[in-house]
């Protein structure tokens, strides 16, 4: 895909809080329970952060217990992207903004139907449009 966002690291750094930052381009991860999504249940979308395209809805959130907000599947099926992410010894599934490429999170398969995934997002990577 040509459509993609392309900045350079100081226009993000100019743009996104540190907190931001550090998770959407440098792959970070928040603290379980420390980004303001993990118990939110207001209704509306939920958007990537760095560029704002629409990621997940409110009515996929689920409680998984795991301290960062969860969906079982994103808004549209090309919201998002994956990869294999090595990282710690360990494969696991990375989940990418497919639009500015950014670090949502993980995806994992023990979420509740009817995906049966979890998608294990960071807080500092949304941003909630409560106008539904
Ligand atoms: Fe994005």
């Amino acid at each position: 895909m040509s459509d993609k966002i392309k900045k350079t690291e100081d226009e993000w750094k100019k743009e996104l809080t540190p907190e931001q930052y550090l998770v959407l381009r440098e792959k970070g991860t928040e603290r379980a329970f420390t980004g303001a999504y993990a118990e939110t249940h207001d209704a509306g979308v939920y958007k990537c952060a760095g560029c704002g395209k629409e990621l997940f809805s409110s009515e996929t959130k689920f409680e998984s217990g795991s301290g960062w907000p969860s969906f079982y599947q994103p808004i549209a099926q090309d919201a998002v992207e994956t990869e294999t992410d090595r990282k710690f010894g360990m494969a696991r599934t990375e989940v990418l903004c497919a639009s500015c490429g950014g670090h949502l999170g993980h995806v994992f398969p023990d979420g509740p139907k009817p995906t049966g995934l979890r998608y294990c997002m960071n807080s500092a990577a949304l941003k909630l449009d409560k106008t539904l």
